[in-house]
């Protein structure tokens, strides 16, 4: 495979999908969000009404089409569930889902697939540790736990101004969800030892993205490849 392909992996909220997306259009590479995959198949198992704890209920998944498009949506069974993936029951049942084996068996193989032809940026969990381990280039992307749960606080009240939101419930929801990913047994969050980490805490969304270009290119031309 002589396709450039970055991993950005890290903890919920540490700004990943903004940075992946903002250095993907720069530098003209695909870009692959692999949490939307976990939470698209969530939706589906709490739309079945499941029990989302018993591995062997996930077998709809072989029948059951996930797209996510150029467009930045994503759909599950040809409907486009892009808003309904970040509702707050999606991504406080994601971490259990995603921690499935019969889950993880199906979702691998298509994101190891979308990486085959393109150059690509591809941001999750298990990404440089698992998905694609030969990466060109791995960024650890982290910010403390305070200034996660005040982005994801923000972002909520902005989204839904007539609901009461509590921070304290939020951040709690940001440890809960760091800890079912960082000790579950199958591909749990981990530094790759060959990651770059880059802490987003004090950096701007601009900073992060030229730093992360930065690293890439400093990558790629080291390696003699043509971009
Ligand atoms: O990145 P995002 O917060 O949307 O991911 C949602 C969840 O999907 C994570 O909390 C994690 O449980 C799971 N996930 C995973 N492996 C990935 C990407 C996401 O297990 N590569």
């Amino acid at each position: 495979m002589d396709h450039i392909s970055v991993a950005i992996d890290g903890p919920a909220g540490a700004g990943k999908s903004t940075i992946a997306k903002k250095c993907a259009s720069k530098l003209n590479y695909i870009y692959v969000d692999t949490g939307a995959m976990y939470r698209a198949i969530t939706y589906k198992a709490l739309q079945l009404k499941i029990d989302i704890n018993d591995d062997s209920k996930y077998y709809f998944i072989d029948n059951t089409p996930i797209q996510l498009t150029t467009d930045d949506k994503v759909w599950i069974d040809g409907e486009d569930v892009t808003k309904q993936i970040r509702e707050r029951d999606v991504t406080n049942s994601v971490s259990i889902v995603s921690s499935k084996q019969s889950v993880r068996e199906k979702i691998v193989p298509m994101q190891r697939a979308m990486a085959y032809n393109s150059d690509i940026i591809m941001d999750g969990r298990d990404i440089g540790t698992n998905v694609l381990k030969d990466a060109t280039v791995k960024i650890y992307l982290t910010a403390s736990v305070e200034e996660r749960a005040k982005r994801r606080y923000n972002e909520l009240i902005i989204k839904n101004p007539n609901v009461s939101i509590n921070y304290d419930e939020i951040k709690a929801e940001i440890i809960k969800r760091d800890h079912l990913d960082t000790t579950r047994k199958l591909n749990p969050l981990v530094k790759a030892h060959d990651a770059i980490e880059v802490d987003t805490s004090l950096l701007t969304i601009d900073e992060v993205v030229d730093t992360i270009i930065g690293i890439i290119l400093g990558k790629v031309n080291s390696n003699g490849t043509n971009i």
